[in-house]
């Protein structure tokens, strides 16, 4: 496989599972694997392992493909979340251990050098059973910053392949989340990925101000969902990476189109009508038809998304409020 400056591990059937409401069958999560694999993600993170018989049996047949592109399955800090990767055929496991005040206290009664302690041995214990290891920072935005990075670079000395810095809760904005990213760039030799949160509106920003910072890797979820207001979108990331950036993640995005509505319809959860990645027709005007000037107004589409790159023509109305 390709190795692209930029890696997208797309979490869409395990963060976008834990949308409110959204459960996918196992052959729902096999068409949203395989399609994920065939544009070219490089990595897609499967689901919980530990979580239930029918997660580890979706995970086992996902194992079970063939895919070119990486599986890693997420787990919590203990033994027992790890062996049920293991059962699952997994090679790749993602550890996910508290670093905030609040989380360590709710999860470890606030005992940070027994966490500690823990993630050792569980790393430990997957790297003797043959698994590579990705560690997580559960609510790395509200961590004391140099207890997180104490904490990633713990990871990194017991052999983590790379270092999650997670915005659990979807609190930071864009400037915030570089100064933090590249704090621990500065001192991990190991790659730094971004997981965000989309509370506030700002998971795709957040998510690139981490790539601008030398995050070298981003969780998305197709359409963006996940947990709460959900996920940095795929569709969205990628766009941006490629338009803005000129970073290309190996996707093909002329399929983007096909994939948002695969896992539109298996989510029973449209898109947004205006989401740019798959607008099929001009949007409404407040007034019920195009403004002719539309046609005549110079807008700067040159650096939109257009029908080349994400698979459909996207049209933009313009509403008597817009520039406002
Ligand atoms: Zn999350």
């Amino acid at each position: 496989m390709k190795n692209y400056l930029v890696q997208i591990n797309d979490t869409t059937l395990r963060d976008g599972e834990q949308a409110a409401g959204i459960a996918f069958s196992i052959e729902e999560k096999i068409a949203i694997a395989t399609f994920l694999n065939s544009i070219g993600v490089q990595e897609l993170e499967v689901g919980i392992p530990a979580m239930g018989q029918e997660e580890a049996e979706a995970i086992r047949a996902i194992t079970r493909l063939g895919l070119n592109t990486h599986l890693i399955g997420w787990n919590r800090a203990n033994i027992s979340d790890i062996q049920a990767s293991l059962n699952c055929g997994l090679q790749r496991v993602h550890i996910s251990i508290p670093v905030s005040n609040i989380q360590i206290a709710a999860k470890f009664h606030g005992q940070w050098r027994v966490m500690l302690d823990r993630l050792r041995d569980v790393i430990n214990f997957a790297h003797d059973h043959g698994l590579s290891v990705s560690v997580g920072g559960e609510d790395s935005s509200r961590a004391d910053e140099s207890f997180l990075l104490d904490v990633a670079l713990y990871a990194q000395a017991w052999g983590a392949f790379r270092f999650r810095f997670c915005d659990t809760v979807g609190i930071l904005d864009p400037l915030t989340t570089y100064n933090k990213v590249r704090q621990l760039v500065d001192y991990l030799s190991i790659p730094v990925e971004m997981h965000t949160h989309n509370d506030l509106g700002l998971a795709t920003a957040n998510a690139l101000a981490g790539i601008q910072a030398g995050a070298l890797s981003v969780n998305t979820t197709v359409n963006g969902l996940g947990e709460r207001a959900g996920n940095a979108a795929l569709e969205e990331v990628v766009m941006a990476l490629k338009r803005i950036y000129g970073i290309e993640a190996g996707i093909d995005t002329k399929r983007l189109l096909e994939l948002s509505r695969l896992v539109a319809r298996a989510s029973n959860c449209p898109s947004p009508p205006g989401k740019r990645s798959w607008v099929k027709t001009p949007l409404p005007t407040s007034q019920g038809s195009m403004p002719t000037g539309f046609y005549r107004i110079p807008l700067p589409t040159s650096r939109l998304p257009r029908k080349r790159w994400v698979g459909n023509a996207v049209l933009y109305s313009v509403n008597i409020l817009d520039g406002i």
